[in-house]
């Protein structure tokens, strides 16, 4: 291990050459340290006021944490994205392109090209806000992690609502389920409704993913959204209306009442909550209506 770099006057950088130094350095020096990755998050962070930590442990040289590889022989296949894979690496990925394109016109639409170069997909797991975070839980995604009791595989939602301190994320697992569903249809989509000039975090992202029988019923719904100012997570009350719903324009016309009924956001200093709540409903309905539209259903 290297202590390489004195980044301010109290800040070191560990570069450490294994998963388990990582951890071991950050159980030494608990809330003292954090990991870093890309570091784009943190460096915004820090032009905010917020300070680095006294120590930093680069992920940069770990390579448990890089590569893209397809999981075929596992009960559940699933594509297995490495923590510390760039934002442009997975946008030139062919696996990723081939089986996750939503995931590629999400990830374009974070920050800007030389961001995306340094930016990682587990630091945008990380922080709390990431916009690919909606996308990755209507995907049903999960992360493999290290912490102090070992390494497993987590729903992404869990590691989301119950954050350890310490946990270092290796893999993001894709499962393959979640593009196609044997028999059944799939549509999913994503929108991020952001300030695109200043390149930040978005004021909306929402994805879903619909599961649909042959007669264009809704097996299963997964809703979520997440915003700057909100974590991100599922809707389960518009998810719950959508079971068992046909797509039709009642269904269309209905979850946009619902959404105006159920969905609590908060308000920040660039929108509020009524107009995150507008545009949550007019996407919900737009996203619907184009479901129906592409159902083979309603085609023959
Ligand atoms: C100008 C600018 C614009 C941006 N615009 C957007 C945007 O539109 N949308 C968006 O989502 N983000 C945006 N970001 C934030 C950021 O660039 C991305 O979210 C990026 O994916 C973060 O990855 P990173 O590797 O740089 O994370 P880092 O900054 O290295 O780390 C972020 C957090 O994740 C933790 N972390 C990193 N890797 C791991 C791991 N493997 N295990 C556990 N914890 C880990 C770190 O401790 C830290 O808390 C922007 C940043 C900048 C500078």
């Amino acid at each position: 291990m290297v202590q390489s770099q004195h980044v301010a006057e109290r800040t070191v950088v560990w570069q450490v050459k294994s998963v388990e130094e990582a951890l071991h350095k950050k159980l030494e020096y608990k809330d003292q340290a954090m990991y870093i990755a890309g570091g784009t998050y943190l460096q915004l962070q820090r032009e905010k006021g917020i300070p680095f930590p006294p120590n930093l442990i680069s992920l940069a040289l770990l390579p448990e944490l890089q590569g893209i590889s397809l999981e075929e022989e596992a009960e559940s296949p699933f594509l297995q994205v490495g923590a510390q894979t760039s934002l442009n690496t997975c946008l030139r990925d062919p696996l990723i392109i081939s089986m996750f394109p939503l995931l590629v016109q999400a990830i374009k639409q974070v920050a800007a090209p030389a961001v995306r170069n340094r930016g990682t997909i587990g630091g945008n797991l990380s922080f709390g806000s990431g916009d690919l975070v909606p996308l990755l839980l209507a995907y049903d995604a999960s992360v493999s992690v290290l912490d102090d009791t070992g390494q497993k595989n987590i729903p992404l939602h869990e590691y989301i609502n119950q954050p350890s301190e310490n946990s270092l994320i290796i893999h993001v697992l894709l499962p393959l389920a979640s593009v196609n569903a044997g028999e059944e249809e799939t549509f999913s989509f994503y929108k991020k409704i952001g300030r695109r000039e200043a390149f930040t975090t978005s004021q909306l992202s929402v994805a879903g993913r619909f599961q649909l029988s042959k007669d264009a019923k809704i097996i299963k719904a997964l809703l979520t959204v997440g915003s700057s100012e909100e974590y991100p997570r599922h809707l389960e009350t518009i998810e719950n209306w959508l079971q068992g719903a046909v797509l039709t324009e009642e269904t269309a016309a209905g979850i946009h009442e619902v959404v105006m009924k159920s969905y609590q956001p908060g308000t920040d200093a660039f929108s509020s909550a009524k107009y995150r709540k507008r545009i949550l409903a007019n996407i919900l309905t737009a996203e619907v209506m184009r479901a129906q539209e592409n159902a083979s259903y309603y085609k023959e």
